[in-house]
């Protein structure tokens, strides 16, 4: 696949944790399938979540 913006420089794929993304070296964009993000938002997400805090005694 073609970058978009570029037109003329191949996309390369990548793939994260099961995540595949593409992304263009000439303008550092990257392109996401829908599924793709929602894969990432989800896992962020959880990643994000304030890991419980235990106070010393
Ligand atoms: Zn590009």
């Amino acid at each position: 696949m073609q970058c978009p913006v570029c037109t003329t420089q191949a996309l390369v794929m990548s793939e994260r944790q099961g995540i595949e993304i593409d992304y263009c070296p000439q303008c550092r964009g990257v392109w996401l399938d829908r599924g793709e993000l929602d894969k990432i938002i989800e896992r962020s997400a959880g990643a994000a979540a304030p890991a419980p805090v235990q106070a010393a005694a």
